[in-house]
């Protein structure tokens, strides 16, 4: 773990450093406030910072009134280092902020003990920062297929429709259905179904563009949104979709399955925003029509914007 020494005493630096050193622990230094705040502002800064109170350029509680009013994304463990040993200004260098206190001089057994403790809240901290970013993750990932989920794909339908009514663009969203799929899990039951849909995500992800979005609708159903792009382009990419489901067979442990997909294209430049959800629901007739044509085949829903 790195950790900041901020001291404008040189002697005192130095026996710290030695001593942070000797206990396994990496050490920057700062001969002042000012050196000391701009490493903590620079590209990775130590977690934690042990701070002279008594320092030219910024003090040490200035430093902690700063770093806490700025709403870091990491937090800055801050021991304060000082021969003041009054009460009055233990309580103002809590109040500004800092973790913790040690008096000089420093009695550096009782220093390893309260570097383990802060050690320890930083770690502590890491898992849960790495825990609510894989619970924000899992939330907007569908389990089976691994791409969006509908609450995810919804969301994402929302801002991009927005987006495109602000700027007057056309946008195209895909319903997508496997065909038959009912007969899939029937015949060859469940697990290879679920090999499909993943099978069949992974295909469909990798063959939109890196602006476009794919998320697990319903069951068997994907939507595809496609911002920036008019009836004419979102029939062309349903087309590549079509092709690249039924072009090769799923081939998993058991069995080898022929599968192919019908799309609903849907497409317009919105006027105002009241129309948004008609577009998902003109995708979805166009998709019954595609079905009613035979299936693995496309079609665009009448009432998209003009080509
Ligand atoms: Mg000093």
């Amino acid at each position: 773990m790195r950790i900041l020494i901020a001291d404008d005493q040189p002697l005192d630096r130095t026996v710290l450093k030695m001593t942070l050193e000797k206990w396994g622990y990496e050490v920057v230094e700062a001969e002042d406030g000012t050196e000391a705040m701009k490493i903590l502002n620079g590209e990775s800064p130590p977690g934690l910072a042990i701070l002279d109170w008594m320092m030219p350029g910024l003090t040490g509680p200035e430093i902690c009134l700063e770093l806490r009013y700025q709403e870091r994304q990491r937090y800055t463990y801050i021991m304060l280092l000082s021969a003041k040993d009054d009460k009055e200004d233990l309580v103002r260098g809590m109040a500004a902020g800092a973790d913790d206190y040690v008096s000089k001089p420093v009695d550096l057994h009782e220093l390893q003990v309260r570097l383990r403790a802060g050690k320890r809240i930083l770690e502590l901290q890491e898992e849960l920062i790495a825990t609510r970013e894989e619970l924000r993750v899992q939330a907007t990932r569908d389990f089976l297929t691994g791409i969006s989920n509908r609450a995810s794909i919804m969301e994402k339908f929302d801002a991009e429709a927005h987006r495109s009514t602000r700027e007057g663009t056309s946008l195209a969203v895909l319903m997508c259905d496997i065909d038959h799929f009912k007969h899939i899990n029937d015949t060859h039951g469940h697990p290879v179904g679920d090999a499909v849909l993943k099978d069949i995500a992974q295909r469909m992800k990798s063959t939109v563009r890196p602006y476009d979005s794919v998320g697990r609708f319903g069951g068997e159903e994907f939507l595809v949104l496609c911002p920036g792009t008019d009836a004419a382009g979102g029939a062309a990419l349903a087309e590549r979709l079509r092709t690249v489901v039924a072009s090769t067979p799923v081939v998993t442990g058991r069995a080898r399955v022929q599968v192919s997909v019908s799309i609903g294209v849907a497409a317009r430049i919105f006027e105002n925003t009241d129309e948004l959800s008609q577009l998902i629901s003109e995708a979805d007739t166009a998709l019954y029509a595609a079905k009613r044509n035979g299936r693995n085949c496309i079609e665009i829903a009448p009432a998209s914007t003009p080509v």
